[in-house]
């Protein structure tokens, strides 16, 4: 571990300028990631700023929209009586994701912002992108198992291991962040981006920005049909495979909307639009199901190792709206 200044801030006008002071600061809260990558000597900040003590914990309920403030634990919110009512799919996710250990240190902010998973990152011989820009990626040609289907480049094929997110982005979070010229309000999906030739930048965060709250919109129909599901090598504390967060509306056998969202496949939340179009004004029908799924993994692209995810996800898909609707 190497040697690094520590600072408290009171308020976030603080932590932010003290982030903007030094620009290999890094925010800890839970430091579920963070400590691991210093271990490692991916990452070494010389500057941790410590958040913890900021008045960001607050989850509450104003004209149908939730806001939980960055620094709710994980547990927290999965636990929380208005999160489970009005948001199963996020409680869901939340608890699917690491251990009962991790979910009770690691915040919500933590979590948007923590980083892939992919081995060769964590491995500082190997190229790789990611951690060293320029270097290579050893997964593209490497063990991919783990890896991604949509949207990666010839850069950087990793996914974003978050399982919370995935729900946020089927439910069309916003997450709030704070810096220097004030508060700024990004869609969930525009939060995190593709590798594309720049993969070492996981999110659309500003240098000197830091997220203080996520606010979810709240829709009593999804409430009622949702559901969260991730497949991956064992039952708990593990990244997903594949994983599949959808929430349907609908009256009698008719799906009025549908949205669907997926991880384990991209480098950031994917959302699979053409298979919510396609369910749109139709019936809850296994095949229905079967071609939105079909739908969905039109433009997927695997790399060897991880061909079985081109079978995985489609069959993943069609199980969890077919569990959801008890069809
Ligand atoms: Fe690095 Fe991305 Fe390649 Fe993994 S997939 S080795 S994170 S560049």
């Amino acid at each position: 571990m190497i040697p690094f200044d520590y600072a408290r801030p009171a308020t976030v006008g603080a932590a932010v300028a003290s982030i903007n002071k030094d620009a290999t600061a890094q925010l800890i809260a839970g430091g579920t990631n963070l400590v691991d990558l210093m271990k490692r000597g991916v990452m070494s900040p010389q500057k941790l700023i410590d958040v913890t003590r900021l008045p960001l914990k607050e989850i509450k309920e104003a004209n149908g929209i939730i806001r939980i403030g960055a620094l709710a634990l994980n547990s927290e919110v999965a636990e929380n009586e208005t999160i489970r009512k009005a948001l199963p799919l996020l409680s869901q996710a939340l608890n699917a994701g690491a251990s009962a250990q991790i979910r009770n240190m690691a915040t919500v902010g933590g979590n948007a912002m923590q980083r892939t998973r992919c081995p060769y990152f964590y491995d500082t011989v190997m190229p790789c992108n990611k951690r060293q820009p320029g270097t290579g990626c050893s997964a593209l040609k490497g063990y991919n198992r783990m890896h991604a289907i949509f949207g990666a480049s010839d850069k950087c094929i990793a996914v974003n291991p978050s399982d919370m997110c995935i729900a946020l982005a089927a439910l069309e979070a916003t997450v709030i962040v704070a810096g220097a010229k004030g508060e700024r309000r990004i869609p969930i999906l525009d939060f995190h981006r593709l590798p594309g030739d720049n993969p070492a930048k996981d999110n659309n965060l500003q240098k000197g920005e830091m997220i203080t709250a996520i606010e979810v919109p709240v829709n009593k129909a999804f409430a009622k049909n949702s559901l969260y599901q991730k497949i991956r090598d064992r039952a708990s504390y593990a990244f997903a495979l594949v994983s599949v967060a959808a929430a349907l509306d609908i009256k009698g056998k008719t799906i009025q909307q549908a949205r669907l969202a997926m991880g384990g496949v991209a480098h950031k939340p994917w959302r699979l639009t053409t298979a919510e179009t396609f369910l749109k004004g139709k019936e809850a029908t296994v095949a229905n199901f079967q071609q939105a799924a079909a739908l969905a993994l039109k433009d997927a692209k695997s790399y060897g190792h991880n061909d079985f995810k081109l079978t995985l996800a489609p069959n993943t898909i069609v199980h969890t709206l077919k569990t959801l609707t008890g069809i």
